[in-house]
């Protein structure tokens, strides 16, 4: 994917600058028909069926539909959750977060801040002894992993 969008004009912040947005056909026509439910329908994978559930590679994991980098394997633990977990992400103005409450319980959904496409949903105080007590629930097929040099 291109990104060579004119760099040139003056710096605005940086999630302003770069947005990238797209019709919903040229998304279709991007992604896989799993990646487009999932990224842009907001559906979640099954567990345990994603392909980095328990990857320890590293590297940094970027938004399958845009490139942005939303991820490192350091932040990456094993929830046995059935899905990629961190806790937290590369910085934290690479996603946004959507609160969520259509099952009667609030949920936090974690959106690409370039693309505004579907990651999955962050969790709190679930006592997993991570820095942040924090769990980014993230479906594999919304990441692509860049393994390090
Ligand atoms: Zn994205």
């Amino acid at each position: 994917m291109s990104t060579s969008e004119n760099a040139s004009e003056t710096t605005q912040t940086a999630a302003a600058a770069d947005a990238v947005e797209k019709t919903e056909d040229q998304w279709r026509a991007e992604l896989s028909p799993a990646e487009y439910h999932v990224l842009r329908q907001a559906g979640t994978e099954r567990p345990y069926t994603g392909e980095y559930t328990d990857t320890h590679t590293k590297g940094v994991y970027q938004c399958r539909a845009c490139g942005h980098e939303l991820f490192t394997s350091n932040e990456k633990f094993d929830s046995h959750c059935g899905w990629p977990s961190f806790w937290s992400p590369l910085a934290e103005e690479r996603v946004r977060y959507i609160r969520d409450r259509a099952m009667g319980m609030e949920r936090v959904e974690v959106r690409c801040a370039r693309c505004n496409s579907h990651l999955g949903h962050v969790f709190e105080g679930e006592g997993y002894g991570t820095p942040t007590d924090q769990r980014y629930c993230i479906n594999s097929i919304s990441m692509k992993l860049v393994p390090e040099e």
